[in-house]
């Protein structure tokens, strides 16, 4: 893992002189676990610049940690850490230094302006590791299918208790403390468990209601495992399901399946959203489909790419994505069906395991 992680690092720092840059300042979890391997949670900072030097700026509470995680040079700083960076910038004469223009916050970028040397600029960089990370290495994808087992299984275990009259927050707590039992260091997303009209809401936080005969429920629910995120969307219906139930439901999976069977490497993102899109319509559903077909994921649950009308990144083999349309019908309720999908030379493997049947729990 560790070569893989220099790999990384060596990658990131070979781009900076094309973008004009010296150094980058990463401080994102998410960018810095990619390219440090350190997993606590508290914002340490990683500087890198070219050709070769690079910087791990933590704080004393993770002595420890960085030195059984971070494969590169860890600085222990005891005060705040951009001072240290800037300091460090300055004694290397680094002058155009890129910094997170998504993630850093105001009072950061107020501080690199105000503090870096007089011959060095802050430089705002946009996506250089998350483009990256949209393409997958094998022990990545080998942890993400690790994670959506986990989260399949926890949801079969808790499924298979539910009972009429169950409430939506106990459903939900029984679905995160399973997946913690097979394995999760925690969910990826609060899970969201929402029945009845409340199903309508494509966010909707489980709440204290029973799920009561006659009720759709959507059960939308994600493990981090090692580090990577799982997702998967799967309906349940509580008594027996009518017509209308039914037959938007075989939209929804006939909209589902179309898109995946759109995924392969060179298709644009918006494509395979078009794909779900124009089965919806022929049924009558596009306008009740107010979000777009899927997201990347990985060591964040959202991260590029997105799979929107118009977005036009090109699909690549290694690339892990979801594909999840959804109708959502005001007074009546919503219908989602998500796996996580890899992008494969010829197509897309689905890793969810989980059957796309409607679920039906009677008595
Ligand atoms: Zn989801
Ligand atoms: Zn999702």
């Amino acid at each position: 893992m560790s070569l893989e992680i220099e790999n990384r690092r060596a990658a990131v720092v070979a781009e900076l002189p094309g973008r004009k840059l010296d150094a980058l300042i990463v401080g994102n979890g998410a960018n810095l676990r990619y390219l440090t391997g350190f997993t606590g949670s508290s914002p340490p900072a990683w500087i890198g610049w070219w050709p070769d030097g690079a910087l791990f700026f933590t704080d004393p509470r993770y002595t420890i940690q960085s030195k059984q995680e971070v494969s590169c040079r860890v600085r222990v700083s005891k005060g705040p850490l951009l001072p240290a960076i800037v300091k460090e910038a300055g004694r290397r004469k680094l002058r155009r230094i890129g910094f997170e223009r998504s993630r850093i916050t105001y009072d950061g970028y107020d501080f690199l302006r105000s503090n870096l040397p007089a011959r060095s600029s802050p430089e705002p960089v946009a996506g250089l590791v998350e483009q990256r990370r949209m393409v997958k290495s094998e022990s990545e994808i080998a942890a993400i299918r690790k994670s959506v087992e986990t989260n399949s299984r926890a949801f079969e275990q808790a499924v298979a208790h539910v009972k009429p009259g169950v409430r939506e927050n106990d459903l939900a707590a029984e679905l995160e403390y399973r997946m913690r039992r097979l394995g999760a260091e925690k969910p990826s997303f609060e899970t969201l468990v929402a029945g009845g009209v409340r199903s309508a809401l494509p966010h909707a936080q489980p709440t204290s209601a029973r799920l009561d005969a006659g009720s759709l429920v959507i059960v939308d629910m994600g493990a981090m495992q090692d580090g990577y995120a799982s997702d998967m969307t799967r309906m349940l219906f509580i008594g027996r399901p009518g017509a209308k139930v039914k037959h938007t439901y075989r939209a929804v999976l006939e909209a589902q399946l179309a898109a995946l069977a759109a995924v392969r490497p060179g298709i644009s993102a918006g494509a395979v959203d078009r794909a779900a899109r124009s089965v919806l319509k022929a049924h009558g559903l596009d306008k009740a489909f107010v979000h777009s077909t899927g997201h990347g994921l990985g060591l964040e649950i959202h991260e590029p790419p997105r799979l929107g009308k118009r977005d036009k990144t090109r699909l690549q083999k290694g690339m892990a994505i979801t594909i999840e349309p959804g109708v959502y019908l005001e007074g009546f309720g919503g219908i989602r069906i998500e796996d996580t999908v890899i992008v494969t030379e010829t197509g897309c493997e689905v890793l969810t395991p989980t059957s796309k049947e409607l679920r039906v729990i009677e008595g």
